[in-house]
């Protein structure tokens, strides 16, 4: 039990929990405080304060930008691509068990525990990359090489809980078959051009995926976003695919949370308590503080 005078006394959990929903994060959290009284009013100083900044996000929103970050960051990164040559896609969300098992996702799989059914045969993607190579199967018979394609839009995945992970996500898939030189260059160089006209910084990991095996992270601050792949890769043999090619995966939430150095996913992902990053809620505060009070 933190006593309730002396120098260590430092926010309640409720008063924690409730400046980390509004953006707090870091050392502000960690105030300490003689008194009760005094911790009662950096609390509500330090909530004014958020709400303020919070109700501006809100009006930004309304008077300039008119899209969420999400959307912005996704249109930009669509126009990026499209310049680039890549194709955009649209497959469905709705995924068949076939698709799964043709990626090597079954049942002694890792990923399969956090996949959502439908009903027998069909589950919400959790991924992409099945029906991208599904279209490649084709495109690469009907175009000539290189074949580049991307999609945007919904996977989910039964997740436990964490600051960086949500149940629907938004990910960008983006594959390069075909490339004109080497395909693990050109899988550095795709998050060179796609990366670089954001101005965020980022760094390469090399890691072992459950679905390929060796993958390259592109992770900002300690942070995943995108992980990538050079194939050929022993799945292709699945879609009748020979040729080598480059493909990146990317977190939207992941970028936004990166964009604006907050550790908290939730804030932009699908939801009813968060627009655009900011907290809906604003009254919340006072329930908190009394909380506060009670220890
Ligand atoms: P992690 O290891 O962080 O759980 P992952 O390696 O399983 O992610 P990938 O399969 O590589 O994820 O998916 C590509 C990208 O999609 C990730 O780099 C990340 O940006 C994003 N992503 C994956 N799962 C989630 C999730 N549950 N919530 C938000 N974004 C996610
Ligand atoms: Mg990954």
């Amino acid at each position: 039990m933190m006593p309730e005078t002396g120098s260590f006394l430092g926010f309640s959990s409720a008063q924690r929990q409730r400046l980390a929903e509004m953006s707090m994060h870091g050392a502000a959290l960690e105030g300490t405080f003689a008194t009760a009284a005094e911790r009662d009013g950096a609390f509500e100083e330090l909530h004014g304060r958020l709400a303020g900044e919070n109700v501006e996000r809100l009006r930004v929103l309304r008077d300039e930008v008119r899209r969420p970050l999400i959307r912005r960051l996704e249109s930009r990164l669509v126009e990026t691509l499209t310049a680039l040559g890549f194709v955009e896609v649209t497959t469905p969300i709705l995924m068949g068990k076939g698709a799964l098992e043709k990626v090597g996702l079954g049942p002694r799989h890792p990923l399969w525990r956090q996949v959502y059914w439908v009903d027998q045969t069909r589950c919400l993607r959790p991924m992409l990359a099945p029906n991208l190579y599904y279209l490649l199967s084709h495109l690469q018979r009907l175009w000539p090489l290189p074949v580049r394609i991307f999609e945007v839009g919904p996977c989910f995945r039964k997740e436990s809980k964490g600051a960086s992970h949500l149940s629907e996500f938004t990910m960008l898939n983006l594959v390069e078959l075909g490339p004109e030189g080497d395909a693990a260059e050109r899988l550095e160089e795709i998050a060179r051009l796609v990366v670089r006209p954001l101005g965020l910084e980022y760094q390469l990991q090399p890691k072992e995926s459950e679905v390929y095996g060796a993958t390259v992270d592109l992770e900002m601050d300690g942070l995943e976003v995108a992980s990538g792949v050079a194939g050929p890769h022993p799945l292709d043999e699945n879609w009748r695919i020979a040729d080598p090619w480059a493909g990146w995966g990317l977190g939207l939430e992941r970028l936004a949370m990166a964009s604006e150095r907050s550790p908290q996913i939730r804030r932009f992902g699908r939801s009813l308590m968060y627009l655009d990053g900011a907290r809906l809620n604003l009254q919340a505060g006072k329930q908190a503080e009394r909380k506060g009070e009670e220890g």
